[in-house]
């Protein structure tokens, strides 16, 4: 942690001085946000690679303000992918460059029959501020395992999108936040009876 911190106390003044020194002078105050980069470390992913590359594809498709990107070395990156034997799960954002999120790429959901790439762009989806939808249909993302195991969806519909670009459109400017909670996916269509 203290380390994490370290990082985070030198890269914070860094990018606003970089988001400084790219206003030219003569800018209006309306002029629009620049795009937030928030940069991921997959190195933990294992098996996952493919869906992880997959889904960022999709979601930079989809949004302007924000953009995903391989960390250039895995301590400097604002959100980890790894590979669990759990459930999925994941920070509930939006992250912000220098912030922390973690997704948990879990397997029991792959077991269940569900979409690699589709629990990983929902997942992501997490990270980028959505909320769960589980009454969606397929065509959302964030309606995660509700759909069903036939549901490969990996692409956010055209409100998800909207709604990222929203979280991001002050760019860096909205980055200070309240702590973040983290979200737990049971990719299951089984009713849960018990005390389990
Ligand atoms: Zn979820």
């Amino acid at each position: 942690m203290s380390k994490r911190t370290a990082v985070m106390a030198a890269l914070v003044p860094a990018l606003l001085a970089t988001t400084v020194g790219l206003t030219p002078a003569h800018a209006t105050p309306r002029a629009p946000a620049a795009v937030v980069t928030l940069t991921y470390d997959a190195s933990a992913a294992g098996p996952w690679s493919d869906s992880i590359a997959q889904a960022v594809r999709n979601w930079n498709d989809a949004v302007h303000n924000v953009r995903l990107e391989p960390a250039g070395s895995s301590g400097s990156a604002d959100y980890v992918y790894e590979a669990t034997s759990g459930w999925p799960e994941a920070t509930l954002g939006p992250i912000f460059p220098g912030g922390y999120g973690d997704v948990q790429l879990g397997q029991q959901a792959v077991n269940e029959g569900y979409d690699a790439t589709r629990i990983t762009a929902h997942e992501t989806g997490h990270i980028l501020g959505l909320p769960d939808d589980y009454s969606g249909p397929c065509s959302e993302l964030m309606s995660g395992h509700g759909p069903g195991t036939s549901c490969t969806n990996a692409k956010p519909d055209a409100a998800e999108a909207a709604q990222v670009d929203s979280n991001y459109a002050a760019g860096l400017a909205a980055a200070h936040r309240p702590r973040h909670q983290v979200v737990i996916d049971v990719w299951s269509g089984r009713t849960r009876t018990g005390s389990h």
